[in-house]
């Protein structure tokens, strides 16, 4: 009558062990410059996404709503474009101040739409239905720089053509009245530069262009 080894009720230690140990998230080292500044605009744009009315939805985000954007950001901009009725208007350098309002420089938002088109295929978007790759948007930006390179009298292009202009005919040019139509020197409006000017909104709740009381029926 011996048993022997009683097998013992060994509470096997299975208890501790899972959760604690957590795996560090790895941090990113360091961004560059322009992966912080366009992990910024993605989610600026999320956000922009989050607060429509009505809702949206990133997959149903068209061009269109991608330009609602873009005319959404205007608020938050730095760059005096002057409307058509302004004294101003075409002047690079007024001597005073107008009541025009400030706009988004178009190099700023096209830097902006690059980003954001970037983000949009890494964050697991197709390319094809990229809506910041929408040919609307690329008209829209086209737009956007011509008229500003009117209302401001810089132009965003460089001459291309120079050919010897034939000088056929006398059209005596005399009335020597514009200067600076030759300088051109001036290095193509700064697109470069063009850091801090794409600032997202951040805060500001914005409801943008009014609050749509929605009508309970
Ligand atoms: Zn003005």
């Amino acid at each position: 009558m011996d048993s022997p080894g009683a097998p013992g009720p060994s509470t096997a230690g299975a208890g501790a062990g899972s959760a604690a140990d957590g795996v560090a998230a790895p941090k990113p080292p360091q961004l560059s410059r322009y992966e912080s500044q366009k992990r910024r605009d993605w989610n600026t744009f999320l956000q922009y996404l989050r607060n429509h009315r009505p809702p949206l939805t990133l997959a149903r985000c068209s061009g269109a709503h991608v330009i609602e954007f873009l005319r959404y950001l205007d608020q938050f901009g730095k760059t005096k474009v002057h409307a058509a009725g302004c004294a101003y208007y075409g002047q690079p350098n007024p001597p005073g101040p107008c009541p025009c309002p400030l706009r988004q420089a178009w190099g700023s938002l096209d830097a902006l739409i690059g980003r954001l088109r970037a983000a949009y295929e890494e964050s697991g978007g197709a390319p094809e239905s990229n809506p910041f790759a929408a040919r609307a948007v690329r008209i829209y930006l086209r737009e956007v720089r011509d008229s500003h390179a009117k209302a401001r009298g810089i132009p965003y292009e460089k001459k291309k053509r120079k050919r010897g202009t034939p000088a056929e005919g006398s059209s005596s040019t005399a009335a020597g009245g514009d200067a600076g139509a030759g300088g051109s020197g001036s290095a193509a409006a700064g697109v470069s530069s063009g850091s801090g000017a794409a600032q997202a909104p951040a805060e500001s709740g914005g409801t943008a262009g009014g609050t749509t009381a929605p009508s309970i029926s």
